[in-house]
Parts: structure tokens; sequence; C-alpha cells
């Protein structure tokens, strides 16, 4: 069977970042409205508050440190584990820290780094190991 190609006609209107489209084909007695709106918030963002963390200083493992990315909590400290981060233009995107991996992409969620495996510039960054 073939298809019948159609004569197909639109109608579009914007106004303020609105957009009605109507479109009449001839061989249809079916007319198509189309409206879009630009993007919103349908609730007001939320603040975002960090979970608890996975470590204290208080409840380290003996010959460990507090993680020195996230400094204990575990998550990835840009989404905090939702995977995502808001976007001023398509609402939300991606988390470029994480990947998708919800965790904090030095300790892998654990909050904490076992001292004597850390590199030498990684030492650096623990105050605590400075005089070691
Ligand atoms: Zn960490
Ligand atoms: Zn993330």
């Amino acid at each position: 069977m073939e298809e019948e190609v159609a004569e197909v006609h639109f109608i579009t209107g914007r106004l303020d970042g609105l957009v009605i489209r109507v479109r009449i084909a001839k061989i249809s007695d079916v007319v198509l409205y189309q409206a879009q709106t630009p993007s919103m918030a349908l609730h007001t963002p939320e603040v975002l508050v960090g979970p608890d963390p996975v470590r204290t200083a208080d409840t380290l493992a003996p010959g460990y440190v507090l993680c020195y990315e996230c400094d204990g909590p575990g998550w990835c400290t840009t989404c905090w584990g939702r995977t995502w981060v808001p976007d001023v233009e398509r609402g939300r995107r991606s988390c470029s820290e994480c990947h998708r991996d919800r965790v904090c992409p030095i300790c892998r969620g654990n909050g904490e780094k076992r001292a004597a495996t850390l590199q030498y510039y990684e030492r650096g960054y623990c105050p605590e190991l400075a005089e070691e």
C-alpha cells in the first residue's frame, strides 16, 4: 500500500516565549493544536542540605583520616548524591564531579582514607599528617 503524502499547512503564533501552532492537512479533517511555554519551575527550589556524614573526626577508624575531598560525608559534595545539579537553562544537568556515581570520587563513599596508603601529594591535603 502506498503512503499518500499529504499537503500540510502550519500556522504559528508567538508571544513572549509562548508558541501556538496549528497543523492542518488536506487529506484529513483532523486539526492538530500544539502549544509551548518557556520552561519554568513548578515549585520553589528547595535549599539543598547535605546528608549526614558517614565519618566524623569522632568516628574515624584507627589509622584513618577524614577524606580530604569531602571531609567525611562520603557523598559527592557537588550534587550530594542526587547525580544532578541545577542548571539555569535546562533546569538540571548531570553532575560533572561524580559522573552519576553519587559518591565522593576520592574516598568512594567511605568518608575516610587510610593514612598509611596516602600518596605524598595527598598527605599535603591533610594538615593532621603534617608532623609525621
Ligand atoms: Zn570523600
Ligand atoms: Zn555528583
